[in-house]
Order: structure tokens, then C-alpha cells, then sequence
């Protein structure tokens, strides 16, 4: 089954490069007469001067001969040269369309994959596959070595097949001895590669994969603190070299069985050698070749079996690696659905949104996380869902902003099934704020707006929205203090001169940024986990003010940043366990008021009943 994979990824391959570069095909056409002309006149050269002595030929017409010939062979490498450039070349232009095809795949699928853990290990293999693999996979033939490979071995077994038919006409038991022996010395390597993958290929790999992760790790500003304040750097230093000292002995055993390969190749390559010039020496005493032939056939030997086992075999298994990576490649570009590229305008408009027996479970999970789920909300509405860690406040989002598809029941978006919306559309419904707050290292202007910026392209009015909506996420000022105002970049971990906010700044800019976008759904899924609760009552507050038209839902772990939402809903072992206002779910003395009265010896202020 394994070799129909392989062949049909091979042609696969081939396809993809003929819609997408077909000059790379002229390219291997003219690399093919020009190997096998340049490596045959280099052991032919030989031969005609000897033969031109024994003939007696003037010194002008062999100096001529030589000449002549030695221009041919320039000309033929210089050809074999520039086409191997120009393959190589053409081929990493078709690598960084895989490349884009890989992030393309990243940013258009189905998030649901991003969940799933099957297709992250996919990911992870072709992102191996597609870059080169910086992760154990050194010394390894890559997708964008394809074509020069496939030449490669097309020209040398072309070059292959001249030589033995050179060879059988000195013997062809010489062909014989020659197939033998590239034969037992491939097994050996082979057997002494396969023994070394075996006992160390794996944990190679991982010891490459953890410094690696330890390396990047003393790279990351956001390790900086922990690592001085915490004095950890003498222990990643003795981790790194821990690391470096493994992978130096994995480098030393495999040194070590490269030598052995070595060893087995020169000595099969010396009863090749003993037997041709054996051959060779016999034909000569009965008369029946010149001494110029015992030169072309000598020097032809050593080049034949570098061709066979070097090139041919070796081109072979370069190819099987490279059609494994390209089938890694496949697998993953055709999981799951991808979204398209409809540019829809954002709702802005409040719908309505109704839960029919909602049902979801991860990808290989066995549990559900909800349960049969009914909810009402009128457009307009806010609502809080609250519960304690895990107890699906975020899938449920993830579900109502479309993201994730429930596997059992379905969610009407002003009664509309979402099933049956693109995604575009589910999307542009909402206005989104998780947990995990993530800018890009570009300026405020564009973190706000999302949208890319040409030189010169500054829109007043767009800068006058922002503006706007930095004054209703209340950091206005600070942003109006900075010298570079809204083109102030972020991250400070890939730009050197960005800005570095607190916490609580952060949040005020994802404030803005959802206030910008202004869909009609606002989903507010704990984006101030990270602020105390004074910080969060203050976000939620301006949260509210904003949300007044819309429909939005509040997530929060904090009971009593929510009060101001109409409904309140607590989430317990995958259902809805109590649902009412406040002031409700206190008097009826359920899990919720318990609740509450815990979190109200913490938080001392605005906690208070
Ligand atoms: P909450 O937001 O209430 O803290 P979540 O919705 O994040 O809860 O998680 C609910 C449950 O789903 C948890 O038990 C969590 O471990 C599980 N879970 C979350 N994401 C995944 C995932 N990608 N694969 C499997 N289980 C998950």
C-alpha cells in the first residue's frame, strides 16, 4: 500500500509543479544531456590523448583536439551548473507557495481543528515538512529539494545505463560483480542506518525538540523577569548544555556508523575495481583493446559505481523521504473545512439567539462538556454565564459566536440555523473579547482598526473612530501622551521601541478594538482574568455602557461583576444549574449565593451584598 502512496504522491508532486512552474521541466531537459555529456568527456579526454600519441598525431592537432574538447566540457558543466541553479531556485519558488498554502490552511480552517489534537500532530509534521524541519530532521531531503532531486536521478541513471553499455561490451560478467556489490554494501548501510535511526532517531529528535523550546525560551522577553528574579539562569544554562552534550554523543554514534559506511564502500568499491582491472588487463594481453581503452574503462569503473550507489541510490531515497513529507503535506491541507474569503460587512444590528438542545463534546473526548442546552435571549439582551473553572463558560461561546459547531441540537441566529451560514457570516455578527489577549507587533492604529496599513494611507476618519473609541475605553489620555500616539507599535518581545502597557491598558485597548468592530453581539469571554476586581468592575462597567444596543453575553468567574446584566446564568456539570437576576439567584440560596458569599471574603469594596 505504501508503494501506491508513494507513487501517487509522486505524481501528485509532479502535477503541482507542472501547473504551477512548467519551466523547470526545460530546465531538467537541457540538465540532462549536459550531466552526461560533461561527466563523459571528463573520462574520454584522457583517452583521446593517449590515443592521439599512439597515433603519432602532430603536437598542433592534439594541442587543437584538446583544446576543442576541454571548451566542450566547460561549456557542458556551465550549462549542468546553471540548470542545477535554476532548479534549485524554481523550487524553493514552489516551496514558499507551500508555505503560503500552510498558513493559508492555518488561518481559513475550521477553528474546530485548532481544538483538535489530531489535526495540531498533523500540523506539526507538515509544518516539519514545509520549513525544512529545524526538529530532528537534519541531513533530511525536504519538499523544496524535490525537483533538483528528480533530475538528479533521471540524468544519472540516463548516465547509468551508457556506462553499462560501455561495460558489457569489455564483459558482462563485470555487471554482474558490479550489481552485487553496490548491492551488499546498500544492505550494510542501510541495516548499520536503520539500527542507528532505531536506537537513537527518536530521542535525538527530542532532545533536539526540548533545546529548542530551552533556547527560545532565554530568547522571550516575557521569561526575562522570571528568569533574574528567580535566579534560573544557572539552571537553563545547565539544561542547555545538558541538552548540547546529548546531541553531541547522538552526532558522535552517527559519525561513527557513517564511518563504517564509509569503510564498506571503498572496499566494495576495491573488489569492483580489482575485478575490472583484472578484466581489463587480460583483454589487453590478447591483443584485444589498446592501451587508451584500459585508461577510458579504468577511470569509467570508479565513476560508474560512484553513479549507481551515490547518485542513483541515494536520489531514490532522498525521493522516498520527500514524497513522505509531501503526503504529510497533503494529509493536512485537506483536513477538515476551510472557511472562504467573502468579505462580509459587520452586523451591527442586535439579533436574537436561541439555544435548541445543545450538545457538545471535544474531538476525541469522550465526555460532553454541555449538555443539552435550551437558552433564550432577546436581542438586546445581556447576559452573564458564570460557573466555576471548566465549567464550559468558553466553549459555550465558542458555540454561540460559531466557532466551534455543537455536535448535538442547534443555535438559531434571529432564528436562522448557523449551520446553514458561511462562517464570514456567523462572524460578522459578533465582537469578541477571550482571555488570552493577543496584539500584533504593529502599531495601535492598525491593532485597532485590524487593517493593514500603506504608507500614507492615514484616513482621518478612520483616526477620528479610533480616537473615539479609545475615549470610551477610557485610555485616551495615555495613548494622546505617548510621542508616537496612535502610531505607537506593540510588542515589545519583536519591536524594540513598542510600548510596553499593563495589564489593565491592555484591556482598555481590546476594549477599544471590540468598540471599533461594533457587531451587534458582544462576547465578552473573562478578557480581565488578569485585573483585580475593582479593575474588572471599572471594564465591565464601560463593557455595559457600550453593550447598551447590543446583545451581549458577560463571562466571568467573579459573581459580582455581572450584576448589571439582565439575566445572570450559572453553568454546573455541563447545564444550565441556575438562571435569574442577582438579586433572584441570592434569595433562592443555590450554588450561586453560596458563591457569592465566598468570593465576598476576598474581595472586600463593591463586593459586598
Ligand atoms: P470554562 O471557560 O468554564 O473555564 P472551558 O469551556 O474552557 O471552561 O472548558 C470546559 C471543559 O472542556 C474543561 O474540562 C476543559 O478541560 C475541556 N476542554 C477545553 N478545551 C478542550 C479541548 N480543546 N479539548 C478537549 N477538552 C477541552
Amino acid at each position: 500500500m505504501e508503494k501506491t502512496v508513494t507513487w501517487s504522491a509522486f505524481r501528485g508532486y509532479v502535477e503541482y509543479i507542472w501547473r504551477e512552474k512548467k519551466v523547470l521541466f526545460l530546465y531538467g531537459a537541457l540538465f540532462f544531456p549536459a550531466f552526461i555529456v560533461a561527466n563523459y568527456l571528463q573520462i574520454y579526454l584522457p583517452k583521446m590523448i593517449i590515443m592521439e600519441l599512439e597515433e603519432k598525431r602532430s603536437i598542433a592537432y592534439v594541442g587543437v583536439s584538446v583544446l576543442a574538447l576541454v571548451l566542450a566540457l566547460c561549456l557542458a558543466i556551465l550549462l549542468r551548473e546553471q540548470m542545477s541553479s535554476r532548479l534549485k531556485y524554481g523550487n524553493r519558488q514552489i516551496a514558499r507557495k507551500q508555505q503560503q498554502d500552510y498558513t493559508n490552511k492555518l488561518l481559513y480552517v475550521d477553528y474546530g481543528c485548532l481544538e483538535d489534537q489530531e489535526f495540531l500532530a498533523m500540523r506539526n509534521m507538515a509544518k516539519e515538512s514545509i520549513f525544512g524541519g529545524s526538529i530532528g530532521g537534519q541531513g533530511r531531503a525536504h519538499l523544496k529539494d524535490f525537483m533538483p532531486e528528480v533530475v538528479m536521478l533521471v540524468a544519472a541513471a540516463g548516465n547509468v545505463i551508457l556506462y553499462l553499455y560501455y561495460l558489457s561490451k569489455i564483459s558482462f560478467l563485470l555487471i554482474l560483480v558490479l550489481f552485487f556489490v553496490v548491492f551488499l554494501g546498500t544492505s550494510i548501510n542501510v541495516k548499520v542506518f536503520r539500527k542507528n535511526e532505531k536506537k537513537h532517531g527518536q530521542r535525538s529528535a527530542n532532545t533536539w525538540q526540548k533545546l529548542d523550546y530551552v533556547t527560545r525560551k532565554t530568547e522571550d522577553f516575557s521569561m526575562a523577569k522570571d528568569i533574574r528574579l528567580y535566579d534560573m539562569a544557572p539552571w537553563l544554562t545547565g539544561l542547555i548544555d545538558e541538552y548540547l552534550g546529548e546531541r553531541l554523543l547522538f552526532k558522535k554514534k552517527e559519525m561513527i556508523s557513517r564511518g563504517l559506511g564509509d569503510g564498506v564502500y571503498m572496499l566494495t568499491v576495491g573488489v569492483f575495481m580489482a575485478s575490472l582491472l583484472g578484466m581489463l588487463l587480460l583483454r589487453f594481453w590478447d591483443g584485444n583493446i589498446e592501451v587508451s581503452d584500459v585508461v577510458f574503462y579504468a577511470n569509467m569503473g570508479p565513476a560508474l559505481y560512484h553513479l549507481l550507489d551515490r547518485e542513483v541510490s541515494s536520489r531514490c531515497f532522498h525521493l522516498f523521504q520527500i514524497m513522505t513529507e509531501y503526503q504529510r503535506f497533503q494529509t493536512f491541507m485537506n483536513y477538515g473545512e476551510d472557511t472562504g474569503t467573502m468579505d462580509v460587512p459587520v452586523r451591527k444590528e442586535a439579533p436574537s439567539i436561541v439555544l435548541e438542545h445543545v450538545s457538545y463534546s471535544y474531538p476525541g473526548a469522550e465526555k460532553e462538556v454541555l449538555k443539552d442546552i435550551n437558552l433564550q435571549v432577546r436581542a438586546g439582551e445581556k447576559v452573564a454565564i458564570v460557573g466555576v473553572n471548566g465549567a464550559g463558560k468558553t466553549t459555550l461561546m465558542k458555540l454561540i459566536c460559531g466557532l466551534l459547531h455543537p455536535t448535538g441540537g442547534r443555535i438559531l441566529l434571529n432564528g436562522a440555523d448557523m449551520e446553514t451560514m458561511e462562517a464570514e457570516e456567523r462572524y460578522a455578527w459578533f465582537s469578541c473579547t477571550f482571555q488570552d489577549v493577543q496584539f500584533l507587533p504593529v502599531s495601535i492604529r492598525e491593532n485597532i482598526s485590524q487593517e493593514m496599513e500603506g504608507v500614507g494611507s492615514v484616513s482621518a476618519e478612520r483616526d477620528e473612530k479610533i480616537w473615539n473609541c479609545l475615549h470610551l475605553a477610557g485610555i485616551k489620555k495615555e495613548i494622546e501622551e505617548l510621542p508616537e500616539k496612535l502610531d505607537t507599535l506593540l510588542e515589545k518581545n519583536i519591536n524594540e521601541n513598542a510600548m510596553d502597557f499593563s495589564g489593565g491598558q491592555r484591556q482598555k485597548l481590546i476594549l477599544a478594538r471590540a468598540l471599533y468592530r461594533d457587531a451587534g453581539t458582544l462576547i465578552l469571554d473573562e478578557p480581565t482574568a488578569a485585573l483585580d476586581a475593582l479593575a474588572e468592575n471599572e471594564i465591565y462597567e464601560k463593557y455595559a455602557e457600550f453593550a447598551r444596543e447590543k446583545t451581549s453575553f458577560f463571562v466571568s468567574h467573579r459573581l459580582s461583576s455581572t450584576r448589571f446584566c439582565d439575566r445572570i446564568l450559572l453553568l454546573d456539570g455541563g447545564n444550565i444549574a441556575e438562571e435569574g437576576t442577582h438579586d433572584e439567584l441570592l434569595a433562592a440560596g443555590g450554588i450561586y449565593r453560596k458563591m457569592f458569599a465566598m468570593q465576598s471574603k476576598y474581595y472586600q469594596g463593591g463586593d459586598k451584598e
